[in-house]
C-alpha cells in the first residue's frame, strides 16, 4: 500500500527538508519484477558512490518503489486498457531500439513495464529502472494514440538517456531508501485527493511539501529538451503522426497558462519552459500542413473506458450513461458514437443498470463500419457485460467463437476467456482454462493476474497443491515476497503430507520439487527486501 502516512514519516526521519538536490522527473511508475532474475548479492549502493549509478542498482531502486505502488489500491491491472497501452508502448520500444536509443544492455537490465493508476488527473511518469506509470486521466484526455505516444516517448527517453542516473550521480548523497521515499512522496502528491482517499487538508499539506520536494526533484531544463527532441524522433520513427506531439504540447501549454496544476500534475514535473515551447514551435513549422487527425473509434472507446474506470461517482456515471442516450448522438461521426455508447455501457455496468447496459450494447454492436480493432473491443465488452450479469454461457459464447483466432499477445482475450470458463463452474471448463493459462504464464511468468486465475482454475478442479503454488506465484510477481513465501511454505507442507500418504503421483513429485526450489529463491528475495529497508 502506498501509505502516505508512512511515506511522510520516513521522509521526516530522513530529514529530507535539509537534503538538497537530486532531481527526478518523476511523474511515477510501476513495475513488475522478474522473480526469476538472479537474486542480487549486494545491497543497494549509496547513490553518490559511483561515477554513475550502475544499471542493476537503478533497477533495484525502481523495484523498491514499484513494490509499494503495487500495493496501492489505485493500482489497476485492466487487461483491455493494458493491451491498448502496449499496442503503443511496444512500437515505441521497437523504434527506440532501431534508433540505438535502447541498447541491448539497457533492454535486458531494466523492467520496461508501464502500470496504470486509477486517477483522473493527467500524468505519466518514469521511475528508476525502467518502470513507468500512466494515470487513467491521461488516457481519457488525449484525442489520439499519437498524443499518448508523444508523452510515453518523452518518458521513455528520460529512461534511455539515463537522466535519473545522471542526476543522482551528480548530486546524490542520500541513501537509496531516502530517494525511494522522496519519489513515493512525489507520487502521492500527484494524486487526486478524492481518488486517493486523502482529506482536503492533507492534500494541501502534501501539496506544499510536494512543491518543496519538486524543486529538488525536477529534471534539468536541458534534460527536458532532450526528452522532447529524442522522444519526438522515437514517436515519429514509430509511425505516429507528428501532429500528435504538437496537439499534446498545445494542450499542456494551455493548461499551464491556466495554471491548472491540480488536474495536470504532469506540468509540475515537466514545466513548459520558454525553450521547450520555442523548440516545439520550430518542429511544428517544419511540418507540412495536414488536416487534423480524425478520431479513431477504438481510441474513443478506450478513452471512455479509462474515464469510467477512474470511478467518477454516481452522478458522473449517470451523465456518461445519458450521453449514450442523447437524441442527437446518431448524427455524430461513427467513432464518436462508438465512444459514447461504449462509455455508456461501462457506466451502466458500474451502476448495475442492466437493461440500459443491454440497450447501449445493442446499439454499439449495430454501428456500421467499425474497423477490426474497434469491433474486437466491442466483442470483449459484450463478454464482460455477460459476465457481470452472471451469464457465463453467453460470455463463453461471445468470446469462444473468437477463441480459435486469439492472437498470441491478446492478453485481454486470453484472460476473459479464462474468466468466462471459470464462471461456468464446470470442471471440464476449468481444465481447459488451466491448460491455456499454463501456456500463457510459461511465456509470461510475470503476469500476476494470470497466476491468480490459474489458482482459481486449479481450485475448481480440486487440485489444492497447484492452486496454492499459483497463488504464491501471483504474490511473488507483485513483489510481495513475504506473502509469497507463506504460500510456498503452505504448498510445501501440503505436498509433504500428500507424499506421506502415498497420494503424490509422478507429476505431483515434479510439482513438489518446483515448489521447493521456488521457496528457496523467494526466501532469498525476501531477505534482500528486508535488508534494503
Ligand atoms: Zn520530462
Amino acid at each position: 500500500m502506498l501509505s502516505y502516512a508512512s511515506v511522510f514519516a520516513s521522509l521526516h526521519r530522513a530529514g529530507w527538508q535539509r537534503l538538497g538536490l537530486l532531481g527526478l522527473c518523476v511523474s511515477l511508475g510501476l513495475p513488475l519484477n522478474t522473480v526469476h532474475a538472479q537474486p542480487a548479492t549486494t545491497r543497494l549502493p549509496n547513490l553518490g558512490d559511483g561515477a554513475e549509478l550502475p544499471l542493476g542498482a537503478e533497477r533495484r531502486l525502481g523495484e523498491s518503489i514499484a513494490r509499494e505502488i503495487y500495493r496501492d489500491p489505485d493500482y489497476i491491472d485492466d487487461p483491455v486498457l493494458g493491451d491498448y497501452l502496449q499496442s503503443i508502448w511496444q512500437v515505441l520500444l521497437d523504434s527506440a531500439r532501431q534508433r540505438g536509443e535502447l541498447t541491448p544492455e539497457l533492454e535486458q537490465q531494466f523492467a520496461w513495464q508501464v502500470a496504470l493508476i486509477r486517477d483522473r488527473s493527467i500524468n505519466a511518469f518514469a521511475l528508476p529502472g525502467g518502470y513507468l506509470g500512466v494515470h487513467l486521466g491521461l488516457i481519457s484526455a488525449v484525442a489520439s494514440p499519437d498524443e499518448l505516444a508523444s508523452v510515453l516517448a518523452h518518458e521513455l527517453t528520460h529512461v534511455t538517456q539515463r537522466h535519473i542516473a545522471r542526476m543522482m550521480a551528480q548530486q546524490g548523497r542520500q541513501g537509496p531508501m531516502v530517494v525511494a521515499a522522496m519519489i513515493l512522496g512525489m507520487l502521492a502528491a500527484s494524486r487526486t485527493p478524492s481518488a486517493s482517499g486523502m482529506s482536503a487538508a492533507n492534500a494541501v499539506m502534501v501539496g506544499g511539501s510536494a512543491a518543496a520536494m519538486q524543486s529538488q526533484l525536477n529534471f534539468s531544463r536541458d534534460m527536458e529538451r532532450e526528452a522532447d527532441r529524442i522522444g519526438y524522433g522515437v514517436m515519429t520513427g514509430a509511425g505516429f503522426e507528428p501532429q500528435g506531439f504538437v496537439t499534446m504540447f498545445e494542450k499542456l501549454q494551455q493548461a499551464a497558462r491556466l495554471n491548472d496544476n491540480g488536474s495536470f500534475p504532469y506540468l509540475r514535473s515537466h514545466p513548459m519552459t520558454n525553450e521547450r515551447i520555442a523548440d516545439a514551435q520550430v518542429r511544428q513549422q517544419l511540418l507540412p500542413a495536414r488536416p487534423a487527425l480524425a478520431l479513431r473509434a477504438v481510441h474513443a472507446m478506450m478513452a471512455a473506458r479509462a474515464q469510467v474506470l477512474t470511478g467518477p461517482g454516481v452522478d458522473a456515471l449517470r451523465a456518461i450513461s445519458a450521453q449514450g442516450s442523447a437524441s442527437n448522438l446518431a448524427s455524430a461521426p461513427v467513432a464518436k458514437q462508438a465512444g459514447a455508447l461504449y462509455g455508456a455501457t461501462m457506466a451502466d455496468m458500474a451502476l448495475r443498470e442492466w437493461a440500459s447496459a443491454r440497450q447501449h450494447m445493442a446499439r454499439l454492436q449495430a454501428l456500421p463500419n467499425l474497423d477490426a480493432p474497434a469491433a474486437y473491443a466491442v466483442r470483449l465488452l459484450s463478454t464482460e457485460l455477460a459476465l457481470a450479469m452472471g451469464d457465463a454461457t453467453q460470455a463463453l459464447g461471445v468470446i469462444e467463437s473468437k477463441a480459435r483466432v486469439l492472437a498470441a499477445d491478446d492478453r485481454a482475450g486470453h484472460l476473459l476467456l479464462a474468466q468466462s470458463r471459470l464462471a461456468s463452474k464446470q470442471v471440464v471448463q476449468a481444465k481447459l482454462a488451466s491448460q491455456d493459462l499454463m501456456l500463457w504464464v510459461n511465456q509470461r511468468p510475470r503476469d500476476a493476474l494470470a497466476w491468480q486465475l490459474l489458482a482459481s482454475a486449479y481450485e475448481l478442479q480440486g487440485d489444492s497443491l497447484r492452486a496454492i503454488r499459483a497463488q504464491a506465484e501471483a504474490r511473488a510477481m507483485e513483489l510481495d515476497y513475504p506473502a509469497a513465501v507463506d504460500r510456498f511454505k503452505a504448498a510445501q507442507e501440503l505436498s509433504r503430507g500428500l507424499a506421506r500418504e502415498g497420494r503424490l503421483d509422478r507429476a505431483g513429485h515434479i510439482e513438489a520439487s518446483i515448489i521447493d526450489a521456488r521457496l528457496r529463491q523467494l526466501e532469498n528475495l525476501r531477505r534482500e527486501q528486508a535488508l534494503e529497508r
